[in-house]
């Protein structure tokens, strides 16, 4: 069975331990591959390699560093078929969707930022003629980087790329249930020529490996995108570190369609955000609200066009809905259900484990649930399910429905359908989301800030955000 290897001062080795930990199959439900068991001692290396390493990528001229992130760049576009496969391979997700989205963007993720570091400037002020103050922008040091399962090469680029862009170098921990894209980048950073110690990858579980990175105290930054609660025990350590932090949390999104909505566009995109990737998209709008003049017209499409999504086997092109991230969280999903049941609602469709045959006869498969007769307050729509789920409710009044779409503790994403421009602006501004898509959904220009308010996280990343996350910047001030 093959072996993953963790990359350390630009080699691929195993773990001090000799310890590997099963990495499955989600579609199959068995073990095809070991990842390796890392603990504070390996991190302890890769932060000792990323240091020695840290003077001269930091001192390389920035469109040298850049050459190198494109050459990757172009790496991942050369062994795209290769990529999309073994993520969904590990991760379930559909082929079709690893090809349209996850691997394409991670490539686009390091030509962003390969060349948005060459036009980082920074500010100059003068003091009439007393002075002038320059921003001095300079990379942190070593930043620790650790992403979350549901996109998994698409999130780990969006985090390294900045920060090697900006002159760090990178400890980085992906998902220990997805690890097997960043392995095969690690390959792609040889080939490329990226100098030793630069990126580091230590796979390994949440609480040993991942804890190691946040807790060492030579790395000055940590990104880190996943769980509310995962995100709270890092800051619990990582503060009184003084550390760096940016933290991307989860979602409970309203998706709020009201009845001058251009109702084919909402309806098929609908479809889109709420059940794409399984539903294990932090921005996918769990919560639909519905102008009640159309409720009834839409849910009943809605509930016509789920029926008709594909759940299979994910190599399979037709399939629109493949295998949950594990038989952990598909028994959570299922939980999920059966406490909306609980609190009153009622399951319109879907909500059912699916048994396949063949190969995918051990997956982890669920039909795509839409739930209704639930109000806002209860638990199944205020806490984050991140599976094939969505709760659908009608409104009357703007105010309600802001109050309504407000009224959880997470505030990551929102979108909204109106062909009222000064309704989508006014709605825009008063829900507490930071990200508003208006009568689109995961449009994504790199450039604009991406991030959460509440407990969806703190600071931003995207565009110029992410570059001056992973700088300090030092006020010059020369006396004239
Ligand atoms: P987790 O919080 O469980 O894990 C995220 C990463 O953190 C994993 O690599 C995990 O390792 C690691 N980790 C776990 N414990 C620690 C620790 N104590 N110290 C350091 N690292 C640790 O999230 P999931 O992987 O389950 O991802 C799903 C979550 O991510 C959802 O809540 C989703 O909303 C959120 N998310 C947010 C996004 C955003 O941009 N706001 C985007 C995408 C997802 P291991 O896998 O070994 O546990």
């Amino acid at each position: 069975m093959q072996k993953l290897a963790n990359y350390i001062d630009g080699e691929l080795i195993a773990p001090l331990s000799g310890n590997y930990i099963d990495n499955y199959n989600p579609a199959e439900g068995r073990v095809y591959s070991m990842l390796p068991d890392s603990g504070t001692e390996d991190v302890r290396v890769a932060v000792d390699a990323a240091t020695r390493a840290f003077p001269a990528w930091s001192a390389m001229p920035v469109d040298k560093r850049s050459a190198l992130l494109l050459k990757i760049a172009d790496l991942i576009d050369r062994d795209l078929d290769k990529l999309v496969r073994a993520e969904s391979t590990d991760s379930g997700k559909p082929l079709a969707q690893a090809r349209r989205l996850d691997i394409p963007r991670a490539a686009a993720n390091m030509r962003f930022f390969a060349t948005g570091a060459i036009h980082f400037s920074s500010e100059a002020h003068v003091t009439g003629s007393d002075a002038v103050n320059y921003t001095l922008r300079t990379p942190v040091g070593v930043a620790g980087c650790i992403s979350p399962w549901n996109l998994p090469l698409y999130l780990f680029t969006w985090k390294i790329a900045p920060a090697l862009a900006a002159g760090c170098t990178v400890v980085a921990k992906p998902s220990e249930l997805t690890p097997m894209t960043a392995f095969l980048f690690s390959q792609l950073c040889i080939e490329a020529g990226l100098p030793k110690g630069v990126l580091n990858i230590v796979h390994g579980l949440g609480n040993k490996a991942g804890q190691g990175i946040v807790e060492h105290p030579h790395v000055s930054a940590i990104s880190f995108t996943g769980g509310t609660v995962t995100g709270k025990r890092i800051a619990s350590t990582a503060a009184p570190m003084l550390k760096k932090l940016s933290l991307e949390l989860g979602g409970k999104n309203p998706n709020v369609i009201f009845a001058d909505c251009d109702f084919d566009k909402a309806l098929e995109t609908t479809i889109e955000s709420s059940f794409s990737n399984q539903g294990e998209i932090c921005l996918c709008g769990s919560r639909i609200f519905v102008e009640r003049a159309i409720y009834e017209r839409f849910l009943e499409q809605l509930i016509k066009r789920t029926r008709s999504l594909v759940v299979g086997d994910p190599l399979e092109e037709k399939t629109n809905i493949g295998a949950l991230i594990s038989g952990a969280h598909m028994k959570k999903v299922l939980g999920y259900i059966t406490l909306a049941r609980e609190e009153g609602g009622e399951v319109l469709t879907g909500g059912k484990p699916v048994k396949l045959s063949g190969r995918c006869q051990m997956g982890y498969f669920v039909e795509p649930a839409i739930i209704a007769g639930l109000g806002p307050d209860c638990r199944t729509n205020q806490e984050e399910i991140f599976g094939p789920v969505v709760t659908v409710m009608p409104f009357d009044t703007e105010e309600e429905v802001i109050a309504a779409a407000n009224s959880t503790n997470y505030g990551l994403s929102a979108t909204v359908w109106t062909e009222n421009l000064k309704r989508a602006h006014r709605v825009a501004a008063h829900l507490k989301s930071g990200i508003i898509w208006v009568n689109c959904w995961l449009f994504r220009d790199l450039r604009t800030p991406f991030g959460g308010m509440k407990q969806s996280g703190v600071g931003r990343e995207g565009g110029w955000e992410a570059l001056r996350f992973f700088t300090e910047a030092k006020n010059v001030c020369v006396r004239l």
